[in-house]
Formats: structure tokens, sequence, C-alpha cells
């Protein structure tokens, strides 16, 4: 094996996995072993991967690889229960990813599992929301991650890397827990499809976590809605909606230049659900913006016809953002609007807000709090 410089084992298939065993004079079955011993087993160096051979132990090691777990920089907690990792990739940027205990209240009304079982511990069922790229350059206006700007794409290797390093933080078993991933944290997944798409299949082959409990959120990336369809292991879709006009979502989400709604609903309507699976509307709900009764009435009108729910969050505000929390009553009668037209409609519990781990509050709040 040829001397490398430091190289992480995350991120690498099966195939990749053996060709590196066979390269090293070994039997093509410890690629397996390794894929096992990094996914499946989530240890943290190739020295732990206990049934591969001292010698093969060693060549690993002194070949540069490494695991490639990210480095948990800090943890914030928050009163219910959610926890906010910075955590450190290894050219010195960082990423941030969030630990729901109990879900996010989102999921009902998606057909799935969650939310029916037992309670067996302190937390019967945990949704991880993930980055995708430092910063994001989708640019939405009322997304503190926004204000970053996107600094890189990260690499699958470090999508995995950053489940697996809560999974092994918060000691979860798989199968038996029930985790669920949702691909909603800083950047737009849609915009790293590559990366984005391999992470999803080392989770589903490797850490044993199902396609159907995860979802990938997307601002609207049109083509790459059309390519995800076409996948044939692939999480639910989730779309980010947030105004119900063209004139609307071009101001608050610059994106909607390029594929406006009536492009965007057709990518939607266009989308092959499976069996009992719905297509989810993201709607952050910013005061006297784009939650008016006219914009209720005007999203049930876009909607209607697609086999989907919406979750209607009220904005977490932040330093730089420029648009207000609505009042209570307004998300409800947003809420009441879209269920009187026949669309299931969710408001969701902000989680973690004191520690700026809620939904579009991503970001180096360290970084800004300090500037
Ligand atoms: S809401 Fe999502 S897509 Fe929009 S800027 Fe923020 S991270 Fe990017």
């Amino acid at each position: 094996m040829s001397e490398a410089k430091e190289r992480s084992l995350l991120g690498l298939t099966l195939q990749e996995l053996t060709g590196i065993a066979e390269e090293a004079g070994q039997p093509s079955y410890r690629g397996h072993q390794i894929f096992e011993g990094i996914y499946r087993r989530r240890l943290e160096s190739p020295e732990q991967i206990s049934n591969l051979p001292h010698s093969f132990r060693g060549q690993l090691a002194d070949a540069g690889f490494t695991v490639g777990l990210p480095k948990i920089e800090k943890k914030f907690s928050a009163a219910d229960g959610t926890g906010r990792y910075l955590m450190a990739l290894v050219d010195g940027q960082s990423v941030e990813t969030v630990w729901m205990p109990e879900g996010d209240g989102g999921e009902a009304g998606d057909g799935s599992e969650a939310g029916k079982e037992e309670e067996s511990r302190a937390w019967n069922r945990a949704t991880i929301c993930v980055s995708s790229q430092v910063g994001c350059a989708v640019d939405c206006q009322f997304c503190l991650t926004a204000l970053l700007g996107v600094k890189r794409n990260l690499s699958a290797g470090e999508i995995v890397g950053q489940i697996c390093a809560v999974l092994n933080d918060r000691n979860v078993l798989l199968p038996q827990d029930r985790v669920n991933v949702v691909f909603m944290g800083m950047g737009e997944p849609f915009l790293n499809y590559d990366n984005f798409m391999k992470a999803v299949r080392l989770l589903v082959e490797g850490v044993g976590i199902a396609e159907s409990r995860m979802t990938v959120s997307t601002a609207g990336i049109v083509p790459r809605i059309y390519d995800f369809g076409a996948e044939p292991v692939r999480p639910k879709l989730a779309i980010s909606l947030n105004a119900s006009n063209d004139d609307l979502r071009s101001r608050l989400m610059p994106i909607n230049r390029k594929w406006n709604l009536e492009k965007l609903m057709a990518a939607a309507r266009d989308f092959p659900l499976r069996a009992r699976e719905r297509l989810t509307f993201e709607y952050v709900l910013l005061n006297e913006v784009n939650d008016s009764a006219r914009n209720a009435r005007e999203v049930a009108e876009l909607i209607r016809g697609i086999r989907a729910k919406v979750n209607l969050i009220a904005l977490n505000t932040g330093p730089g953002i420029a648009f207000e929390t609505p009042a209570e009553e307004r998300v409800l009668q947003f809420q009441r609007i879209l269920i009187a037209a026949g669309v299931p409609a969710f408001v969701r519990r902000p989680r973690g807000r004191d520690i700026f781990a809620a939904c579009g509050q991503l970001k180096r709040t360290v970084e800004l709090q300090t500037a």
C-alpha cells in the first residue's frame, strides 16, 4: 500500500473499502469488515476494528487512514432536551448538527409510525438534523445560515460523520432506537447532490437507518427534484415553500427567480410518491409578510391535488434578521384555513430556541455573537 496523507474511511463505499483491502494484499472480505466497523459499529479508529489482523490495522494507520469522524468542538443543551453540536472538520471549518429527542412534532400525518411506540427511556424517538454544506448560497432572507454565504460542500463522509458522532454521543443503539434524520441543517442538500445521495446510501446500507426515516428539504432546485424522484433509494421530500405567490417568494427566496412557483409546483406534482407517502411543504410564517388569510388560501390553491401536508413554523428570530415572529393566533388562523381547504397542516414546535438550534438558525452563532 502506498504512503498516503491523512484520509478518512468514512464516506467510502463497500467497493472502495474492498479495493483498499485488496491493494494491501488482504482478502476482499476485509473490506466488508471495515465497512461494518465504521458504519454499523461506528468505531472511532481503524485500531478498534478488532476483527482485522493486527498487522493490517497497522498498515492502515501507516497509510494515513483514520475513520474521520468530525470532532465535537462544542455542545449546547437547551431546556427542552435539544442538543446543538458544533462539529470541527479536518480543514478547520465547522458545521452544526442538532439532536431533538422525541422528534420535532412534524412527523405526524406522513404515514410513518413515529410517535406510536411506548416510552422506553428518556426519549423514545429522536431526530438528528444534519448539515450538507458549510454555510449556504441560497440566501433566504429570513435565515441566519444565509448570512454566512457558502464556504464549501461537505463530503459524503462528513455528512455521515455528523450522524455517527451524535449517535455515539447519545449512546444510540440501532435498529432498536427509533432515529429520524432530516437534511435540514446548514446548506442546500440539492446543491451538493452527489455527496448527499452517497451519504444517504451509506446511512441505509451501513449505519442502518431506513430511507423512510429520512427527509430532505430543498428550497426548490427544480432539476434535482426530478433526479431525486428517479433514485431507487431516497429519503422523503420536503419543499421549503414560505410564500404563496411569485412576487413574495422571489423577495423572500431569490432562488424563485430561477425556478418560479409554476416550475416548482409542476415538479412537486410530477414527484413519484410511494404508497402512503406524502410530500411535505414547509412554511416559515413571518409576521404580516406571508401569514395573512389570503396567503393561506393561495397556499391551499397551490397544493390542491398533491398528496401533501404543510408544516407551519413561526419564525425563529435572530440577530440580523429583519422579520418578526407572528402571534400564535395568526399561526392558528393560517392552519385553520389550510385544514378547512382539505390540506393537512401541522404547527411545528420550535425546538431549542434558547440555543439557536431551531430551523433557519443554524450557523456559527459563536462567531456571530462575538462579532
Ligand atoms: S433556509 Fe435553507 S436553503 Fe435557505 S438560506 Fe437557509 S440554509 Fe439555505
